[in-house]
């Protein structure tokens, strides 16, 4: 483990309690712009994880025995916290994960969102009563909260992906241990801080850092575990997938994108553009509903590539925390890697570079993981990105010719998260975006996410959803009751 003693160090939350690893071991953790340290992290094991489990495990009675309304008081006490310290926690985000403050802001205001509109939704947990066929019962259900939840975070939302969790787990009355991503582990200390403010009585929700496969095995095995919530790539949730098999565990998977995007030549070109920009270069590319494969209707492919090239070209890239900055770095030097790698099988199969295909030259990005908003035209079927998720700056253009071929393109990868069509003609707009395998359709609009509304993937992008009523359901079991009534 790498040690540095000039950066400030943060501590895991269990039981109510800040404290260091068992082994006491720590790693830091590195702004991505600047490659300074960002803060030292305890680098816990299965020994601190069985800590937060039994923790959590000693909470559930009590927590999940409080009436909806004061779970919800808890919760919009939390949003209180969190909205009051909401700048410095900005910061926090931009300085680890790398993304301009404005974007951060946008996640702050989304975790805010969960946890009011949850604490609410919450209260409304239904049960029913069922019209019985046998005379002398009575049948009716009531709705459950799943137990003690594990919850595992990626790197690229760190905060958001925190509440979208914890929100609707802590308000249908299930305990928490979260694990954040390694490179974000910053961020989720500062969150268990506004966790410790509010005052949740002790054990309710507990964050452990460090090292991953430990952690997520003590999820797997422990049977007072009853679900893993999982966001990350594809093939971590397969593992966690198979682990969770032995013991019949309850799961979410919010797994990798490769989202379509299709640009019909009946589109409104100025607005579309605008917006595929937007969607494509937001947190660098590396968002799971980022724009992979855009494909142009072929009478306006050309212009579509000068256009954002010209684009890619104007944005400022830089430190997140400056003014002005559209764009920050990648997560680490691994990421730069990738993309370079993917870039380079592009061209070499007969892709043409329209703006950047490099890393960031000058002094300004010597220290930091940065790779320069890129365009790519008459990117071939057969390119690696074609199949793979990109994750970096890179808009990578497709030709298409008729309606039909748009649509068997976007929905040929195994993938089936997000997808958005641009058209000024609704019958088309309807008729594609029914047609489309994934389980949220842009029709010209890129925003996706709101704390109402489902969000998630089929095919290997997931199962099961976050946001909304539906969101709420995936920690919550439903319960029959069967009563003899006398007379
Ligand atoms: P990742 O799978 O490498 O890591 C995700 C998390 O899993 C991290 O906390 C990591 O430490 C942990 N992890 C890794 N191996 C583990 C193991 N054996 N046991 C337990 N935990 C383990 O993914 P990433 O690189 O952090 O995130 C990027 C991926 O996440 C992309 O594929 C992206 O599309 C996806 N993502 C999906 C959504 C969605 O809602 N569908 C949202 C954001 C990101």
């Amino acid at each position: 483990m790498t040690q540095d003693a000039g950066a400030p160090l943060a501590a895991m939350f269990i039981n109510g309690q800040f404290q260091q690893a068992q082994g006491g071991e720590t790693f830091v953790s590195i702004n991505p712009a600047n490659g300074q340290p960002v803060a030292r992290i305890p680098f816990g094991d299965d020994r601190d994880a069985r800590l937060a489990v039994d923790a959590a495990a000693d909470a559930f009675p009590v927590w999940s025995r409080l009436s909806a309304a004061v779970r919800a008081r808890h919760l919009h006490r939390v949003a209180d916290i969190l909205e009051r310290r909401r700048g410095e926690m900005a910061l926090v985000i931009t300085s680890e994960e790398g993304k301009p403050l404005h974007e951060a802001q946008g996640e702050l205001q989304l975790s805010i969102d969960s946890l009011r509109w949850y604490g609410e939704e919450a209260r409304r947990a239904y049960g029913s009563w069922i019209p019985d066929p046998v005379p002398g019962r009575r049948l009716l259900t009531q709705r459950d909260p799943v137990g003690v939840c594990g919850a595992i975070i990626p790197w690229n939302v760190p905060c958001g992906m925190i509440f979208r969790k914890a929100a609707p787990a802590l308000a249908a009355g299930c305990t928490m241990v979260l694990k954040p991503a390694e490179a974000t582990s910053y961020v989720a200390l500062k969150i268990a801080e506004v966790f410790a403010e509010a005052d949740l009585p002790a054990g309710v929700i507990n964050f452990v850092t460090g090292k991953a496969s430990a952690i997520g095995n003590v999820f797997l095995t422990d049977e007072r575990v009853r679900k893993i919530s999982f966001t990350g790539s594809t093939e971590t949730g397969r593992v966690l997938l198979r682990g969770a098999a032995d013991h019949i565990k309850r799961t979410s998977m919010e797994l990798g994108g490769n989202a379509p995007v299709i640009l019909f030549e009946d589109c409104d070109l100025d607005a579309s553009l605008r917006a595929v920009a937007a969607l494509k270069f937001l947190n660098a590319g590396q968002a799971c509903i980022g724009a992979n494969r855009i494909y142009v209707q072929s009478s306006i492919h050309d212009e579509v590539g000068r256009r954002l090239a010209d684009h890619a070209r104007q944005m400022k890239v830089g430190e997140g925390s400056l003014p002005g900055v559209a764009m920050g770095p990648l997560v680490d030097m691994k990421a730069v890697e990738k993309v370079e790698e993917l870039v380079g099988d592009a061209v070499r199969k007969g892709a043409s570079v329209r703006a950047g295909g490099s890393r960031m030259q000058g002094e300004a990005y010597e220290k930091g993981s940065f790779y320069a908003p890129t365009v790519l035209t008459e990117v071939p079927r057969t390119a690696r990105m074609h199949d793979e998720e990109i994750f970096g700056p890179v808009a990578a253009l497709y030709a298409f010719e008729t309606e039909e071929q748009a649509v068997e393109l976007a929905n040929d990868v195994p993938y089936g998260l997000s997808a958005y069509i641009f058209t000024e003609n609704m019958d088309r707009a309807i008729r594609v975006g029914e047609r489309l395998e994934t389980g949220m359709v842009g029709i010209n609009e890129i925003r996706l996410g709101a704390a109402e509304a489902p969000f998630g993937g089929v095919k290997m992008s997931g199962i099961g959803r976050e946001g909304g009523r539906e969101g709420l359901d995936e920690y919550l079991e439903t319960k029959l009751l069967a009563i003899r009534v006398k007379g």
